[in-house]
Formats: C-alpha cells, structure tokens, sequence
C-alpha cells in the first residue's frame, strides 16, 4: 500500500525511514563512521563531511516538513544561516535585512560582511512593504528576513515581499525558527531559502545544537552544499540521530507550546503588572492579523514590558519557582531572558525596548506557570 505522508504528523513519524535496509530496526541506526568504502560496490556516500545516511534521513523529513525538496542540516544555526549568505553574497552586492533578526546575523553583516567582505546592508524595521522597496538598490542581492523575528516577534509580509523581491531577481531568506515549518512554510509564500536553528524546537530537548536549510527551487537543488563541505559545517551523525528522534515528537510537542503559549499570554496581558506583551498570537498584537494569514499557530516565546523599575521586575522573575534564568529555548523547560536590560541606545539599534523581559513557556502544566507569574508579578505592586 502507498503510505500517505502528506499530514505532517506521518511525515515526521516514518519518512525516510526504510525497515528493510536495516534489519527491521524501528528506530534507524547511527551510521557513525568518517569514510565510506567502495572496492567492490559504491553506495554513493564517500565522507561523512560531505553525506551520510543517518544524517539524510533526518533532511528528508525537514524537507518534506518544509514543503520543500532540498534540505541540509548544518553544526548550527549560525552555520546553516552564514553558509547560506556566503553562497548567495559577493563582494559589491546589497541585501536589504530586518533590523530585529537574530543579533549574531545581524553582526555578521556588521562586523565581518559588511566591513570586510563589501557587501551593502540596508536595515529595515520590517512592517512596511513600502520600506523593503525603498531599502532595495540596483546591486541588492537578498532580502533578509525573520518572521516572527527574535524578542519583538515582528511578523514581516512573506508573500508580498517575496513578490516584490522577486520583481527584481532578488531572492528571498527567511529564518523560521519561532514559527517552525509546523506552524508556518515559507517556501510556499514565496520565500526562497527557509534557515533554522534546530537546537530551538525542532530540537526540543536542548540537548542539541544543529541548523538546517531547506529549498524548493530546481535552480537551488544543491543550495548550501559547497558551503557545507568546503567550510567543514557538517553536523555530527549522533546529532542528527538525536533531531530523528526530536521529529517523532514535535506536532506534539508545538501543540503543547502553543496551547501554553497562548495561555500565559493571554494571563500576562491582562496582569494588572503588565505594560505590554509581544507575542503575535493576542488579537492585540500588531501582527496578529497579518500572522493569522501566513502561519497555523504559535510556539511558545514572547515578551513582556512590567510597569515598574527594569532592576525591581529581574528580581521579581528570580523568585520564579518553574521558570530558569537562561538563553536560548525551545525546550520542555519554561526560561526567562533580560534582552531589554542594555544601553537604550544599543537595544535601538536592534529594535528591542528598555525593559524587555522574555519568556519561553515550555511544557509543564500552564496553570502552574501562570501562577507561578501572577506570584512574581504581584510582588511588583
Ligand atoms: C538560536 C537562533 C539562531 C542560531 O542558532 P544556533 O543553533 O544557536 O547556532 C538563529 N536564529 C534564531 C532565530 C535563533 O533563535
């Protein structure tokens, strides 16, 4: 019988999975080795630098996740999103960026593309397509954008921006790590290049670090392989193993994020404490409509403003009895961050408030953890 992997929850379950290669193993091996041999028979794998088995199944599943036909996973994050512009970028070409993405890319432009290597930056905050079309020169190579992007959660047009830039032979990048392809696809919008962070949901143990890459267009069918190879960016087969495992459980794991999500968000924004809340799942949120257009749900990271002193709330969320004190997120485990506890002038630059404190609600019981809060909170008052 044909399987049908088009659900999402079937794809991730069994894709790329093949019992009979394997001895009937329900869970495929790691193929841990460097060199494949071949004095006999080539199987087509030759170092696992450049391929290997066990880490292809786990691409075949982000692929197939991403509704895309290409997918390659990297050490990192920053390694699958630095490969990606080091293909796409030459010296004297511009890309226009939005100026909330992750602050390590963002520094890439500044520190090392821009200065060093040539290349045109222009930021933009990221809500008006106007913007995009006056920030795009005649040498612009790339759009750069992060929806939602990172502390603000602004949720930026794919479809019209990917149309736009492609009026121009501008191609279009996205990093999808807060959404996840299990709430929103990209490459079906328009975009050309889906980046993520594995070692946030698609992870979700935080236990690994590893990023990926996925493409649907024919012209970029070995987009960031070069790269890949030649920089050594290559992610460990026990890693990938560990993302197969990740995947089995990850509709599960988002809905969860999202029912919480939503959940504390909905707690917070009605807390008497509460200044505001960025989270793009509130009808209050500015990108609320836009987000219910191009995504299927929320995962389980915001931020919040507290009406009081920056210093009194930190102490405030320290008091948290299920919430740690920590970066990163995307794990069974509910974090607090301080993004908005810089210079003002520095958190501008990256369009992050004063006093932004973020939250990433992870899968404990959501009662709990907005009671957890609402304790915190009220010693503010
Ligand atoms: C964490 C993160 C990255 C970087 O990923 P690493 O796996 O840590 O290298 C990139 N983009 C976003 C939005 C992230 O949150």
């Amino acid at each position: 019988m044909e399987k049908d992997y088009s659900k999402v929850p079937n794809t991730v379950a069994h894709l790329g999975d093949d019992y009979t290669q394997y001895l009937g193993a329900v869970v495929p091996p790691i193929f841990e080795n460097t060199l494949f041999t071949r004095k006999e028979k080539s199987f087509g794998y030759v170092y696992t630098r450049v391929d290997n088995p066990t880490v292809k199944v786990t691409e075949q599943k982000i692929a197939q996740l991403e509704k895309g036909n290409h997918a390659l996973l990297f050490a990192s994050g920053m390694a699958a999103i630095t490969s990606s512009l080091m293909a796409l970028l030459s010296s004297g070409d511009h890309a226009v960026v939005v100026r909330s993405v992750y602050v390590p890319v963002k520094a890439f432009f500044d520190t090392t593309l821009s200065p060093r290597y040539n290349i045109g930056v222009t930021y933009v905050h990221g809500d008006d397509l106007n913007e995009f079309e006056a920030a795009i020169q005649p040498n612009t190579k790339i759009i750069y954008l992060e929806s939602p992007s990172s502390n603000i959660f602004l949720v930026q047009d794919i479809a019209a921006i990917s149309k736009l830039a492609h009026s121009k032979g501008i191609k279009v990048l996205i990093d999808n790590t807060w959404a996840t392809p299990y709430f929103q696809n990209p490459l079906e919008l328009g975009a050309d290049v889906v980046m993520h962070s594995a070692s946030k949901y698609l992870g979700g143990h935080s236990d690994i670090i590893a990023g990926v890459i996925a493409t649907k267009d024919p012209e970029l069918s070995t987009f960031g392989w070069n790269e890949r190879t030649t920089y050594g960016a290559c992610v460990d087969p026990m890693k990938a193993w560990l993302l197969t495992r990740s995947l089995r459980s990850f509709p599960l794991r988002m809905e969860q994020h999202c029912k919480n999500g939503l959940k504390v968000a909905k707690f917070l924004e009605q807390h008497p404490m509460i200044e505001r809340v960025y989270y793009p799942g509130l009808e209050s949120d500015l990108g609320y409509k836009l987000g219910k257009k191009q995504m299927r749900g929320y995962c389980g990271l915001m931020s919040f403003i507290a009406k009081a002193p920056k210093e009194k709330v930190l102490q405030a969320l320290k008091s948290l009895q299920y919430f740690e004190e920590g970066p990163s997120w995307g794990g069974y485990e509910s974090l607090f961050n301080f993004p908005g506890g810089g210079e003002p002038e520095k958190l501008a630059e990256i369009d992050i408030p004063s006093g932004l404190f973020r939250i990433s609600v992870g899968l404990e019981d959501a009662d709990s953890l907005c009671g957890d809060l609402d304790n915190a909170l009220n010693t503010l008052k």
